[in-house]
């Protein structure tokens, strides 16, 4: 991996703690694989909890300097971090494609995405005003400021492996917050490559710290019990998030969470059809089916059913699946055996159950799997109530409008959502009636820096991202002075 670098010394594998490159206290490291081509391409230091405590404490003492700075200079070490992030696409794109497995022009475009919170949240730094309230009382004088909240634990997945972690450091940073991330176990060298990039581009040693480690629940048990961390940021599975948010109470621990997800993606007989193929490819197919707003459940009006799955099926064939540092594969492996097993196990279900494969179907050598359309599925199904995080699109057939909003909304997860429609009526009534954090309508890509991105009911808590994700970073103070 390191020979096809630009820059060799982004390809890093030791923690950044305190701002030192360091081993484990005991020399442990762990192996990175590559998913696409199954050899090791790291062995990274495996921290233990005693480490992780160091970089709390360091993170503690780095931000009482860092959030006395002006905003404004914070957010020059901002823009020159985004800058060098920038400036080195290519190479953190290939180092993020060799260790999660998706195809190089997406790792860059995630490479841009990653980057594009830091330089937003850099600017918003600047605008983290407070208010002056009119007395109650005549010698009352009102006034609310918002500080930093402290260091903030977060904990990410592999499958955006630069923007889960570029999506919470970046506010965390430009409110002031000293920052400790564990990066995924299968994916911990985009975010050390991050932190390379940071030392250059000036942040105080210390302040952001990446502890690599296999031992999740150890780091979790230390977010969560060390009196320093203020604050836990979260992006997984639901049911990691209720582990979390039941060890945070201990501490009354403040938590954002980003859950997972299980999106609708409607397609009414309305809309225009070759569009809504296109949104579903894009929302579906991205990143292999692995991301928590990948349309998880595609209901289809009736009179259109058959033309859509026809033209679906159509697009699907066009994928090219393979190694992502291949000229042209649009299409990766997937993450591990286990989440070929779970595709499978949601095709085999539905198939079962009376549903029919209409392309694909099958695993291929490797963690490979055909892009995969199904049609005749139901609500009864696995598919219809587990997120797949992968390459299956299984198409439900509905009638009427009311009738794909409750299908939509008969979940516990409540994130990305979608639909096709053209009539103004209808699109205004599904917008609103979707028990969802983010709608795309006529669209099938909602991700920006600019949006609040998050989810409803068992989905998660708060929102990254937009004028409102820099919140979930800070605290009111509330001042009565009498004069
Ligand atoms: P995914 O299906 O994306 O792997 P998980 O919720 O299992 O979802 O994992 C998300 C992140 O949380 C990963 O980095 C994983 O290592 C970490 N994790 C899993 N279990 C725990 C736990 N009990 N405490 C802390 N972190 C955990």
């Amino acid at each position: 991996l390191k020979m096809i670098l630009k820059d060799p010394s982004l390809f890093e594998t030791r923690a950044y703690v305190a701002g030192e490159w360091v081993g484990a206290d005991d020399g442990a490291t762990f192996a990175v694989t590559n998913p696409a081509r199954g050899d090791v391409i790291a062995h990274v230091a495996d921290l233990g909890r005693t480490e992780v405590a160091r970089a709390i404490k360091a993170a503690d003492q780095a931000m009482k300097l860092w959030a006395a700075r002006t905003a404004k200079d914070r957010a020059q070490v901002m823009r020159k971090w985004y800058d060098l992030m920038m400036e080195n696409q290519d190479d953190l794109g290939k180092i993020l494609t060799a260790e999660m497995g998706k195809p190089l022009p997406e790792a860059k475009g995630e490479i841009a995405y990653g980057a594009s919170f830091v330089e937003w949240f850099g600017e918003e730094a600047k605008r983290i005003y407070g208010e002056t309230i009119p007395g109650h009382m005549p010698d009352k004088r009102l006034t609310v400021i918002r500080q930093p909240i402290g260091v903030v634990g977060s904990i990410t997945p592999w499958n955006f492996p630069n923007a889960m972690i570029a999506r919470k450091c970046a506010p965390a940073i430009a409110a002031g917050c000293g920052f400790v991330g564990r990066p995924a176990s299968e994916t911990p060298l985009s975010a050390l490559a991050m932190a390379v990039l940071g030392e250059r581009a000036g942040l105080p040693k210390g302040l952001f710290n990446i502890v690599p480690s296999t031992k999740a629940s150890d780091i979790g048990k230390e977010f969560c019990e060390n009196p320093l961390i203020r604050k836990l940021t979260f992006t997984g599975s639901t049911n990691t998030g209720r582990i979390l948010l039941r060890q945070a109470a201990d501490q009354v621990l403040k938590c954002s969470m980003e859950l997972g997800g299980n999106a609708p993606f409607i397609v009414f007989d309305d809309a225009d059809l070759d569009a809504a193929v296109e949104g579903a490819m894009a929302s579906k197919f991205r990143n292999n089916g692995q991301t928590c707003v990948c349309a998880n459940r595609i209901y289809v009006q009736a009179r259109v059913y058959d033309a859509f799955a026809d033209k679906l099926a159509k697009a699907v064939e066009k994928l090219k699946v393979g190694d992502g540092l291949t000229e042209g594969v649009t299409t990766g492996p997937l993450i591990n055996e286990k989440a070929v097993e779970k595709v499978q196990d949601h095709i085999r279900d539905a198939v079962d159950n009376g549903a029919q494969v209409v392309t694909g179907g099958k695993p291929i050598e490797g963690l490979f799997f055909e892009p995969t359309v199904v049609t005749g599925i139901t609500q009864t199904m696995k598919v219809a109530n587990e997120e797949t995080f992968g390459p299956l699109a299984p198409l439900f057939k509905f009638d009427t409008e009311d009738e794909a909003i409750a299908y939509a909304n008969a979940t516990i997860f409540g994130l990305a959502s979608y639909f096709y429609a053209r009539d103004i009526g209808r699109i205004t009534r599904v917008q609103e009636a979707l028990e969802y954090g983010i709608v795309g309508v006529n669209t099938g890509i909602i991700s920006t820096e600019v949006a609040p991105f998050g989810g409803v009911k068992q989905s998660g808590l708060g929102r990254e991202g937009s004028r409102h994700g820099i919140e979930d970073y800070l605290e009111l103070k509330y001042i009565c002075l009498s004069v």
